[in-house]
């Protein structure tokens, strides 16, 4: 990849988010646990919906501990109204292995993505995230909207659907991160911002997009654009 563009991608990124980006109470911690919570919760479930339960859950839970200490049912009954209940019994399960098990002596979650993805229900994309968003490594990471954004600037030939395009879109995601922690926190929120707010599924809303000068789906024109890709 060019240097140049994916220099002028991350800064144009980072300038429009610290901008444009909500200010959503999980941006405002550097706390695994809380971080953990808010990924669990996001995957699946709606910001909107998700802010108000994060605050109750977290009222009810303050620490890992606190999960590890409970029975299963009060942390799905706490999970209630998020939907996909298989996210709370994994928190528990974790919440034992990291306090209980002698694995991890400190009763804390690992910084790093791989040990992170020894835990259960922890993928890639939550290893990453906890990681960069807790302690702010240079982990990348790919969700629905990074991976869009990323096939639309670098690799608009990419198919996500398949084992190849993931493995692609994982390795632009690696190749593109910035060269501190803590710019990465930064990259890693304002790239899966862009794809909630601009780059979104239904609606490419390129005109008001930071990064369309280094866009190649930009470049090529509507007929190259995603379908409803808006100029
Ligand atoms: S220019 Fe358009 S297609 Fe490219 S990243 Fe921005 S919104 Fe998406």
């Amino acid at each position: 990849m060019d240097p140049t563009v994916v220099r002028t991608f991350g800064t144009q990124l980072r300038k429009w988010f610290r901008k444009n980006g909500r200010d959503l109470p999980w941006r405002k911690t550097r706390d695994p646990y809380r971080i953990l919570v808010s990924e669990l919760m996001l995957q699946q479930t709606q910001v909107s919906r998700v802010v108000p339960k994060y605050a109750e859950f977290l009222e009810t839970f303050p620490t890992l501990h606190h999960i590890a200490r409970a029975k299963p049912m009060r942390v799905t009954e706490a999970w209630s109204g998020l939907g996909y209940y298989a996210r709370a019994r994994n928190l528990h399960a974790l919440a034992k292995v990291v306090t209980d098990s002698g694995r991890n002596v400190y009763g804390v979650l690992p910084p790093d993505a791989e040990d992170l993805r020894e835990l259960p229900g922890i993928g890639a994309y939550t290893a990453g995230a906890v990681s960069s968003f807790a302690y702010e490594r240079r982990a990348e990471l790919v969700d629905t909207n990074v991976g869009r954004v990323i096939k639309r600037v670098f690799a608009p030939h990419a198919d996500l659907k398949t084992g190849k395009g993931q493995k692609q879109v994982w390795a632009i995601a690696k190749a593109i991160l910035p060269r501190t922690g803590k710019a990465t926190w930064v990259h890693n929120q304002a790239i899966m911002e862009l794809g909630a707010l601009v780059c979104t599924a239904r609606v490419a809303h390129c005109h008001v997009c930071p990064v369309r000068k280094v866009c190649t789906t930009y470049a090529r024109g509507s007929s190259f654009a995603a379908p409803g890709t808006t100029r």
